[in-house]
């Protein structure tokens, strides 16, 4: 089993929030859901900052401050009332977790708005992994029509994404040729993009690291990453392709991409590994991932314990995997059948051992739709493989 790299058993220098305080999180979704859970369970109150009535967050927290992430007066309430405020998603205005951070002076916002804003911009996170000495793809910025006709001819075929707000995705275009880029560009609506070459993948991998404000880091074991149609579907943890001298690089790389932008918190790089073998860095979340969501059940400490373990100042201990595991994205297609909106047969999983159930508390399916997960865990990795094979035949998902 995989251990943190450094454990410690001193507590934190840092001032440490006690449990009985509210910790804030900007955002309601699912990441923010199981954030309250986890610091609930630790005797925290939470608000959560969502301007959606119904956010799967919002329904589970003790105060659900229903505002704008830019707008003042909610803001002002988070820092009144947070001891100390986190994000779930990257795509909340650095400008409002630098707000807060000035509302709340002696209050931590972690991650702060600066290390935000580098996971922001592919541009800017490349830039880092390469001052890392992190290998990333080899790219080009596109901002002008006229940037695509001296394009280094080797980038393609490659894909552009835009350079901001992309995600599960979206905002990206495959691309063959220079024309290809051209109308690519035009109809990502002319906006600043990346262009990176077309890697061959032999598999994809992510490694979550959390850091605490004295410099701790911690890690837990990398997983290997299936997606389709550009989403997360299946996550195997340990990964069954990944040497271990391949992990501890991709494990010390993210150990260093977090320090140095000075991170505390929870960080999750995503790496790619190559026909060849070789390790290349893709793009990093500043917050617990979709791809972590196997800690919960398959860890001693999960990536949502880290992440209240981050911003409260407790200290951070290696966390442990107890028992191999594969966990399953629940889309909202499963709630279709031919059209037809049918409730997907539970009972029919939660008969097989070693499942784990978990929704989100969204009202409504759509296809696509992230509404839940589920993480099979048993004494091996075959196990593992085998039963969640048979939960994804009971629910009709596409096995791997
Ligand atoms: P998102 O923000 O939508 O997750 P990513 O940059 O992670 O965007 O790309 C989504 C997926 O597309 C990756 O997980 C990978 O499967 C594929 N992909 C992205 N970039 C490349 C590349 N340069 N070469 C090959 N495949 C890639
Ligand atoms: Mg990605």
């Amino acid at each position: 089993m995989m251990q943190g790299t450094e454990a410690r058993g001193a507590p934190s220098t840092h001032e440490f929030i006690a449990p009985g305080a509210t910790l804030g999180v900007m955002g309601g979704g699912q990441l923010a859901r199981m954030f309250a859970h986890a610091a609930q369970k630790m005797g925290y109150a939470v608000a959560v900052l969502d301007p959606d009535p119904t956010s799967p967050a919002g329904l589970v927290a003790h105060h659900h401050i229903r505002s704008g992430y830019q707008d003042a007066a909610g803001l002002a309430e988070m820092a009144q009332c947070s001891a100390a405020v986190t994000t779930e998603f990257e795509n909340v205005p650095a400008s409002s977790l630098a707000m807060l951070a000035t509302l709340a002076a002696s209050r931590p916002v972690a991650p702060g708005a600066a290390a935000v804003a580098v996971c922001q911009d592919r541009a800017a996170e490349k830039a880092h992994f390469v001052r890392c000495g992190v290998p990333c793809a080899p790219h080009a910025l596109v901002e002008s029509a006229a940037q695509i006709a001296g394009i280094d001819a080797s980038l393609l075929p490659g894909i552009l994404k835009t350079t901001r707000l992309g995600y599960d995705g979206k905002g990206q275009v495959r691309v063959t040729g220079r024309d290809e880029l051209a109308a690519a560009w035009v109809e990502l609506g002319s906006v600043s993009c990346v262009l990176e070459k077309l890697l061959p993948l032999a598999f994809e991998i992510s490694v979550i690291v959390a850091r605490g404000a004295d410099g701790v880091v911690v890690h837990l074991p990398a997983q290997q990453n299936l997606h389709r149609d550009g989403v997360l579907a299946v996550t195997r943890v340990p990964a069954p392709d990944l040497g271990a001298e391949l992990q501890a690089t991709a494990v010390a790389a993210a150990g260093r991409i977090a320090t140095a932008l000075g991170y505390v918190g929870v960080l999750c790089v995503e790496f790619f590994v190559l026909q060849d073998g070789a390790l290349v860095a893709n793009e990093m979340a500043p917050r617990p991932h979709n791809s972590g969501h196997y800690s919960i059940d398959a860890c001693d400490v999960s990536q949502f314990d880290l992440q209240v373990r981050a911003m409260t100042g407790a200290p951070l201990v290696a966390p442990r995997l107890h028992s191999p595991c594969v966990m399953l994205n629940l889309l909202g297609d499963l709630w279709f059948d031919v059209g037809r909106e049918v409730e997907p047969d539970w009972a029919s999983v939660l008969a097989l051992p070693g499942v784990h159930l978990h929704l989100y508390g969204k009202a409504e399916a759509r296809p696509g739709r992230k509404m839940g997960h589920l993480t099979v865990t048993a004494v091996d990795a075959m196990q593992a493989d085998a039963v969640a094979r048979q939960a994804a035949a009971r629910l009709g998902l596409e096995v791997w």
